[in-house]
């Protein structure tokens, strides 16, 4: 029998497509889930795979967690729970979406 490998909270950095993310998030407080996409409301990432309002499919959600054991604590849960949802950081998401949108105000039009 292979022993039970210990896991880790460990941060990945990768260079992402931030509107392939924003299709595919869902944004946590402490208590309830918004999706990034259409803005809706008290979901809850235990339970809802899809937004019941868009129908996105969650693959990713973004906490404003600002301890690191709390974001443990997510992270451990998302494991027992054998939730498919990778974590993403809320700052490092809010930043590239302002950058998106500073970027926009100074394209051409077409
Ligand atoms: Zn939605």
């Amino acid at each position: 029998m292979k022993p039970e490998r210990k896991t880790y909270p460990v941060r990945i950095w990768q260079q992402v497509d931030i509107e392939e993310i924003r299709s595919h998030l869902m944004l946590i407080d402490d208590l309830y889930g918004m999706c990034a996409s259409c803005k809706q409301l008290g979901l809850n990432y235990l339970k809802d795979k899809t937004c019941p309002k868009c129908g996105n499919e969650f693959r990713y959600i973004a906490s404003s967690l600002k301890s690191p054991a709390d974001t443990a604590k997510l992270l451990a849960r998302i494991e027992s729970e054998k939730l498919p949802f990778t974590l993403i950081d809320r700052e490092d998401y809010d930043r590239a979406t302002s950058r998106d949108a500073i970027s926009g105000l100074f394209q051409r039009p077409e």
